[in-house]
């Protein structure tokens, strides 16, 4: 069944390290998908324990949260890049092409087999996140990114009036 729909796609610090942004965004326009957002961000503790908190009780949770936050990849490289990609059947277009968690076990030109290592402490370093399903892609694509850094309405949102401190260039 042909669906339009959205998925966050994340460049793990491995990809960032690896010098692999450029490739992994070249085969991500080979799904002909839409670019709907885009940001580099180094990723505090809350938001990947929120991010991974469905892992909570798994024994590389601590692993995988330091991973994502860059915390093994050394202060140059503890950024990642999101996006978010628009379009029919988005969600398993970007998981057909990431390939399987296990990049040993991925299909060998995905990008996860292509690009993915099994780290000595068996971790998988896997290159990408992709959502796995539309609620998951939405509620990622909540945690991870705020209304106006979206260029369409994908989600409906709401006005809040607030006087925060923000910064300006000076
Ligand atoms: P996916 O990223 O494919 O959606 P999960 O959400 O289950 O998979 O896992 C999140 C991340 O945790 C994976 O991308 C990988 O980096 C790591 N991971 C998952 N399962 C394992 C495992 N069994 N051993 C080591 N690392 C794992």
């Amino acid at each position: 069944m042909k669906k339009t729909e959205q998925t966050l796609v994340v460049i793990k610090p491995d990809g960032i390290k690896k010098s692999l942004t450029g490739n992994i965004l070249t085969r991500l326009s080979e799904t002909k998908l839409r670019i709907l957002g885009a940001k580099v961000i180094h990723v505090s503790r809350e938001l990947a324990e929120k991010h991974y908190a469905h892992l909570k009780d798994k024994p590389f949770f601590d692993d995988v949260v330091k991973y994502i936050c860059g915390e093994h990849h050394g202060s140059q490289y503890s950024r990642v890049m999101a996006l978010v990609y628009d379009g029919e059947n988005a969600i398993e277009k970007v998981r057909k092409l990431a390939g399987t968690t296990n990049p040993e076990e991925a299909d060998p030109t995905s990008i996860r087999g292509q690009y993915g290592r099994l780290t000595t402490k068996g971790l998988f370093e896997n290159v990408v996140h992709c959502s796995a399903n539309a609620i998951e892609a939405e509620n990622e694509i909540k945690l991870w990114f705020v209304p106006d850094e979206i260029v369409d309405e994908i989600f409906p949102t709401r006005c809040v009036e607030e006087s925060l401190k923000r910064r300006v260039w000076s």
